[in-house]
């Protein structure tokens, strides 16, 4: 009899074992692999001595990339028994699926992947399992130069001595692992499409095919993806963007620059009106920076000598000028233009500020990545002990707002990454202020190592559209390092100088991206207090012009932001029309109801409502707005 040995289950549950038991025997049938003291491992492992055990579920974070990334070994097999000179390169698993980037000397076509999918599911079908096998380096190059697999070899070269292999029937991978038992346990997957992209994603290197699928522990969960996939395209915000006249982004202006049409521009406005609103109300003072600030100005700051590859140069009179990649600056220079005491701040900035950043054309999407956009930036400057009040105050503004918006929202603090300033004290003293800000409500949150700005630490919030997509906006930011850098003071209650704590923070992040997100949040139906058109008049005949002229001016003069449509054109068809622009009312004005001094309305979604006095109506619009 084999001896025992002792593992500890979660829960801290002992459990008396043979030596050499396979994890999956401990497993149960939701298991795709497990962690042996912390290291994820494959469930074929066996278990040699005392240890501490844990599962993972194939309906957690960690099973889906399991999952996913063992579709990428499966495509792979399919792919290389299909086009055996494919060169196999690497097959990760993302967010929502995986892919596999293969070296072919053309793009495979929607015939291709149909093959592709077929021999996928027969796999699946065979069952087969994964196997490791632990190999030398050399042993490793040699197997995959007899294979032909330069890419493999290249690859190998970089890694340590000790590397493992995978085999599924008679595909073999370079890989880390882990994966699935075997190939059995993929229940639904779905080929989605095919890019072209580089090695190592250097477009000096050869181009490569990229095949991306998803997968999903049941067929239910990929219906409900691709349903998803299909609402994401309808909602697309450039082709609502063009079809609802919102905005453009013109070759001729120049790639990632907005230009927006007469109600975009009334949505940003509208927008920008309800921050200034709130932003005043909360404390804040509206400030105004310039665009361009001296050179000089951007080397202290530290900005020039970490962010300048994002940064547009400018010459004006022999003399070298930044574009502001950030609003900061300005606020500091208010800041200073006084001499502060304690009993003046905190100080709390607010700028519309328009900045403009050199994203990589290849980066650029629409309205979500943009070289120019404005920030619904603050800055503000208060004494150490003022700190938590305020990301606490913060926090609730976020609330509030991310409510008026109908989103769901998510945290998470990013820590110092590589290109830094400051010292480790302060980067301490911020990351502190951050955490107890998060801990003192009592709030959730995920940590990102190394991805804080380069002057201080920082909490994102990543707001929840009705698609579940995340998407990021607001952040706040607490700094240090830059009231050091630019000698910001207050004489305190002890007549000395002291040196203010100074948090950034946008609220909705760039107005672009924000207005990107809402389209497709809303799919373009924008609800009464955003909506561009709130109303179109319609006419039936062209008997009751002057009669909707009069009721159009009243509603403008009410701030009600309407439309005629007093075309001789039939009723339904310019109730259609409204539709498609999604306007949310529709005020038909008949004969009956000039007679009455009433309108019709209908709403976007075809229910008619009966008739009403303008009035009403106007009470009906304004009951429909926010209240904060
Ligand atoms: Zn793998
Ligand atoms: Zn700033």
């Amino acid at each position: 009899m084999a001896e025992q040995i002792s593992v500890t289950l979660p829960g801290s549950v002992k459990k008396s074992i043979p030596r050499g038991t396979k994890l999956q025997e401990l497993a149960d049938e939701a298991t795709v692999a497990a962690q042996i003291n912390g290291s994820v491992v494959d469930l074929s492992q066996t278990i040699e001595k005392d240890a501490s055990v844990s599962f993972i579920s194939i309906n957690s974070k960690k099973g889906f990339e399991i999952l996913r990334h063992s579709a990428a070994h499966v495509m792979a097999q399919a792919v290389k028994e299909l086009f055996p000179t494919a060169k196999l390169t690497f097959g990760p698993s993302t967010d929502t699926g995986f892919y596999y980037d293969f070296d072919y000397d053309r793009p495979f076509t929607p015939q291709d992947l149909e093959m592709i999918a077929k021999r996928i599911s027969e796999i699946i079908k065979e069952d087969l399992p994964f196997v490791r096998r632990e190999v030398s380096k050399e042993e490793a190059i040699e197997t995959f130069r007899e294979m032909g697999e330069t890419y493999k070899v290249e690859h190998l070269e970089d890694l340590a001595d000790h590397v493992s292999l995978y085999r599924q029937g008679t595909f073999l991978d370079l890989c880390e692992g882990p994966h699935l038992p075997s190939t059995g346990r993929i229940k639904a997957f779905r080929l989605l499409s095919v890019s072209g992209t580089y090695w190592r994603g250097d477009a000096r290197n050869q181009v490569l095919q990229r095949i991306y699928g998803t997968a999903f522990p049941d067929a239910k969960g990929l219906e409900d993806y691709l349903y998803m996939l299909e609402e994401a395209r309808k909602r697309d915000h450039r082709k609502l963007g063009r079809e609802l006249d919102l905005f453009s982004l013109q070759d001729e202006a120049g790639p990632g620059l907005v230009i927006y049409h007469p109600k975009g521009a009334m949505l940003r406005t509208i927008l920008e009106d309800f921050e200034k609103r709130e932003h005043v109300k909360r404390g804040y003072q509206i400030v105004i920076g310039p665009q361009l600030l001296r050179l000089d100005l951007w080397k202290q700051s530290g900005h020039f000598e970490n962010y300048r590859e994002k940064m547009y140069f400018t010459k004006v009179e022999d003399a070298e000028y930044g574009i502001k990649p950030m609003n900061c600056l300005a606020h500091m220079l208010i800041y200073k233009s006084q001499i502060r005491s304690y009993r003046d701040l905190p100080l709390r900035y607010f700028e519309l500020g328009t900045v403009h950043r050199h994203e990589k054309s290849g980066e650029l999407h629409g309205l979500l990545r943009v070289r120019g956009f404005t920030q619904d930036d603050a800055h503000i400057l208060c004494r150490p002990d003022q700190l938590n009040d305020e990301i606490c105050a913060i926090i609730d503004f976020v609330d509030d707002v991310m409510k008026v918006f109908g989103f769901e929202y998510e945290m998470e603090l990013s820590t110092r990454p590589e290109k830094s300033i400051g010292s480790a004290e302060d980067w301490e003293r911020a990351t502190q202020a951050l955490l107890q800000a998060l801990k003192g409500k009592g709030l959730a949150f995920d940590i990102n190592e190394g991805e804080g700005a380069f002057y201080g630490p920082k909490i994102d919030v990543k707001l929840k559209d009705a698609l579940g997509r995340k998407w990021q906006c607001a952040t706040i930011q607490a700094d240090f390092a830059m009231p050091e850098r630019f000698d910001l003071t207050y004489v305190g209650g002890d007549g000395e100088r002291h040196r203010p704590a100074m948090l950034h923070r946008v609220i909705l992040g760039a107005m672009e991206r924000f207005i990107g997100v809402l389209i497709e949040h809303y799919g373009g139906a924008f609800p009464v207090w955003l909506a561009p058109v709130q109303a179109v008049l319609m006419t039936v005949t062209d008997r009751q012009i002057p009669y909707a002229e009069k009721i159009c001016r009243h509603l403008i003069q009410k701030g009600i932001r309407v439309e005629r449509d007093f075309r001789n054109e039939k009723l339904g068809f310019k109730i259609r029309e409204a539709q498609l622009q999604k306007v949310p009312y529709m005020l038909v004005i008949g004969d009956r109801e000039e007679k009455e001094g009433t309108v019709s309305p209908r709403k976007r979604s075809g229910e008619a409502m009966k008739a009403i006095r303008i009035e009403d109506f106007i009470a009906q619009v304004e009951s429909e707005y926010p209240t904060l």
